[in-house]
Parts: structure tokens; sequence; C-alpha cells
């Protein structure tokens, strides 16, 4: 490595999730395109996964495994992913992620020695690795969290898990968080399973009450988010915890095939793309929950009969519903009203993609209109640069808080169920797909309320000579803020 390249290390190292893997691949491929050298630390069979994923020809990425081995923790073999895992387990996955800090320790000494004693500029870890600030300030390496998940999702999840509100809630189930009240009020169905049941000395919490508070020994905190529509959350968190908050978003992906981190598209993007290109301008509703989330069988039902009576062209990314393993064959004739595949490709009006679908590029498409979606915040973000209106149901964790920020605060979005115990009808359904997608008053001013967001987002990474966004000018101050620290370590080392 040349020297000035030694200078420049930045490591990167995410929880092993794909909602984390993912959005930090995107940041990872945007700071080497700045002239940065990447070191992406992962677990190894993520490390095989995201080598896929990564442009072989135009990126020198660097991809570091750090070893763990899945069944020493009372995890099935070869489990590295919270994709790979039963909900029950993924807690599990989280729970014992610590255990890599000797590794990680070991890791960055390794490095440096590596590279002549360079240190690094700065390590950017995941928000469940704030043990790493400690590891990091031991070398002396300037340390920031990079969150993929909204601030105001991830704000009011902090909060609820650190001052379990809700165990005071009212007789109608109503809550506000106490050191969040301007994020209004809160209901016990925005609650994950594992919330509803904290009470301060169950393992979750107990792991919250560990990993939460490590957040202010961090130098930063970056988001993958703009400032201009979350500002509240972010705010939150400057007066929390202290330290400099920057939004840097969005940052997504690159619209390539080789950029998928690993997984194989249930169907050919060009195959997508084709079927949407047959359909008119706005004209399609996408629908996906995410890199692993499902909903339960009834709830499935219903969505299809809505979508069965409805006029509406859909494609829709499907899995085996609730209590069925995930990966195996998605059976219609089981989980789907009688006909309804036959039925909506006669009529040229539906697409069901198994699995896994090109999202950026359905979402990217012109017929594309609206997507009901669980809200995670990758999806949210490719949802609004894109300028498509979104329609709630929201599963778990921070995905309801993301609702209610797109729904209440920005204006793009119209909730339609929570969680997967929620009874919804599929009149219900029909109705609020229509509200958002037809012609009355409320969808009109949902779909340009989303058309604003996309171009104030646009402006928010306008990196010009007169005019810089938003989100570029975090991304300057952060570097400046490591780079300092970079030049004072080095003085005082030089000093004594
Ligand atoms: N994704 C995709 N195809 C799918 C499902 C998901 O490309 O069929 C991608 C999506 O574009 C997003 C990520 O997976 O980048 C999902 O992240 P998100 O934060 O929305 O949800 P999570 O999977 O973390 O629940």
């Amino acid at each position: 490595m040349e020297k000035a390249e030694e200078e420049n290390v930045i490591v990167i190292f995410p929880f092993m999730a794909q909602g984390h893997i993912i959005p930090f691949l995107a940041l990872a491929l945007q700071l080497e395109q700045k002239g940065y050298s990447i070191t992406y630390v992962n677990t190894p069979l993520n490390i095989k996964k995201i080598h896929s994923s990564i442009p072989p020809n135009s990126s020198s990425i660097r991809l570091v495994e750090i070893p763990f081995n899945s069944s020493d923790y009372g995890l099935p073999p070869e489990a590295e992913n919270s994709d790979d895992l039963p909900y029950n387990l993924v807690f599990r996955l989280l729970e014992v992620s610590p255990c890599l800090e000797p590794a990680f320790r070991k890791l960055l000494a390794h490095l440096i020695n590596e590279q002549n004693g360079v240190k690094p500029l700065c390590i950017i870890a995941d928000f469940f690795f704030g043990w790493s600030a400690d590891v990091a300030h031991d070398f002396g390496v300037f340390h920031a969290i990079f969150s993929g998940a909204g601030g105001f999702g991830l704000a009011c999840y902090y909060s609820i898990w650190l001052n379990l509100p809700h165990r005071n809630n009212n007789d109608k189930g109503e809550f506000i968080l106490p050191d969040f009240p301007e994020a209004g009020k809160f209901h016990v169905t925005q609650l994950s399973p594992s919330l509803l049941i904290a009470d301060g000395s169950d393992p979750f919490s107990i792991f919250q009450r560990k990993c939460l508070p490590t957040w202010v020994k961090s130098d930063g905190f970056l988001f993958n988010t703009v400032e201009e529509i979350d500002k509240v959350g972010l705010t939150y968190f400057r007066r929390i915890l202290g330290i400099p908050v920057w939004a840097v978003g969005p940052i997504l992906l690159p619209v390539d095939e080789t950029a998928r981190a690993g997984k194989t598209t249930g169907i050919t993007p060009e195959e997508c793309i084709e079927w949407l290109d047959s359909k008119s301008p706005n004209s399609v509703l996408y629908i996906s929950f995410g890199s692993q989330t499902t909903i339960s069988a009834s709830q499935m039902m219903q969505l299809a009969k809505a979508l069965d009576a409805g006029g509406t062209n859909f494609i829709w990314v499907i899995r085996p519903p609730i209590g069925f393993d995930t990966n195996t064959e998605f059976i219609a004739e089981e989980w789907l009203p009688e006909g309804f595949l036959q039925r909506i490709t006669a009529e040229k009006k539906g697409l069901i993609v198994e699995k896994w679908a090109p999202q950026l590029e359905i979402l990217s498409h012109k017929a594309v209109a609206a997507f009901l979606c669980h809200c995670g915040w990758n999806s949210v973000l490719e949802s609004l640069i894109n300028g498509v209106s979104l329609i709630g149901w929201p599963i778990a964790g921070d995905q309801f808080y993301n609702a209610k920020l797109l729904a209440e605060w920005i204006g793009v979005c119209v909730e339609v169920a929570r969680g997967i115990n929620f009874e919804v009808r599929h009149e219900d359904i029909k109705d609020k797909i229509e509200l958002v997608m037809g012609e009355n008053d409320k969808g009109k001013q949902i779909r340009r309320k989303a058309l604003e967001v996309k171009d104030m987002i646009k402006e928010t990474i306008i990196d010009n000579e007169g005019f810089k966004g938003s989100s570029v000018k975090a991304m300057e101050e952060f570097f400046n803020a490591a780079l300092q620290m970079k030049e004072e370590a080095e003085l005082m080392e030089q000093s004594n």
C-alpha cells in the first residue's frame, strides 16, 4: 500500500444482518469514490456473500474476515447473518455479538502493524457495536457510528428501550416518551413483541441497557438520512448524546447487477422491467416487506383478496407466512386465495416474485406509483428518492416510528396495518390502496408531497462550486473532525 493510501484507511464494521450490511456497503462504495481505502470487516460467510456484490473492476474495497463460529454460541452451524435465522434466534445473534470484541482488537492491531504503524483515519461501526468505540480509542483512532436507520426511528427506539414508557400507558394504550415529548403520542400497537414484554430485567432489555449507553463514547454519529426530512430525531440525539450528529444520506447502492449484497433475485431485472414497461405510468403498486420480514397467513390472504378485488397493477415480493421457514418454497395453493395466481396472470395485473426482487430498479421505474412496505429505512429512502408514496405496514423495531414520521411529519404515507398480529381486513387494504393511488384530494396531496421530497433529497447531495447540499456539508464536517483527531494524536505521539 502506498503511503498516501495508508493514511486514508477507513475501517467499516456492520452488524451481521442484510439490512445493515447493505447500507454499510453503500457507504463503503461512496467513501471509496472519494479516494479513501476501505477495509470492510465481517464474519467469514458474510464476507463471502459480499464479495459477489462488489463491482470487480471498479472497486478495490478490501474485505477482511473476523472469526466467528456460530455453534460456539448456541446458534446453528454457519448461521452468521440474521437472514439465515428464525426470529427467536436473531436476538441470540445480537446478544452474542460483543464476543467479537477481542477478535476486532486483534484485527485492528494487525492492520496497523501491517501498515507500518500508520493508523486508520477512522472506524465506522454499527450502532449494535458501540463497544468498538473503546477499542478504537485504545488505539487512538477516531470512531463514528453509522446508522442505516433514520434519525426519528432510531430516536424513538432508543428512548423507548431505555425508558420503557409504555409500562405506564393510559387506558387507551397511549403513551409519550419522557425525554422526547416532541415526537408525539405513541400506541402500544407500535411496539415489537420484545418491547411489549420488556420490564428492564428481560434479556433484550439487559442487552439494550448495555448497548445503547455506549453510543455517547463515540466521536460522532453518521445517519443515512436527510436533515431536511428528519430533523426532529437528529436534534434529539444531538441533545441526548452530546456528540456531533451528521445526516449524510441518502447513501444507496448503485443500481447495478453486482451490488445486491449476495442475494439472487427471484426474477431477473430485465423480466421485471419488461413487465413494468407494459404498464402505464403511475399505475403499479410495489409490495415488499424487506429482506427478511413476512406477514401472517391470514394477513397474506387478506392482502391477496384486496389485490384481487381492486383494479391496481402490482408486483408483490412474497415469502412463506410467519411460522414457516421463509427459505422454503412458496405454496400458492395453501397461502393465497383459490385461483389467485391464475387470475392475476391471465389479467396481466400482477407479478408475484418469490423471496427477493430487484427493488431499486422497480422503484425507479415510471410505472410505479406507490410502495406498500414494512417501512424499513432503506426501503423508505429508496422510495423517497424516487418520489414514490408509501402505504405503511410496519412490522418491527424502528419501522413503526418510520411509518409515524412518514405519515405524520412528512405526509407521504398512509398506514394500513401494524405488526403480524394486527387483524387487517381486505376491504381496508383495498381502500387505503385506492386512497394513495387514486384520484382523490388526499391521494393527490400525498403524491405531490412525495415529488417535493424527491427534489428536496436530490438537493442535499448537490456538490457544486457554488452550492453544497446539507448531506455533502455534513460529510465534510465528519471528515474534518476525523482528520483533526488524527493530527492531534500524531502531534501527541511526536511530543512523547
Ligand atoms: N431488498 C431488495 N429486494 C427485496 C427485498 C429487499 O432489493 O426483495 C433490499 C431493499 O432494496 C433494501 C433492503 O433490501 O435495500 C431492505 O432493507 P430495509 O431497511 O428496507 O429493511 P430490512 O430488510 O432491514 O427489514
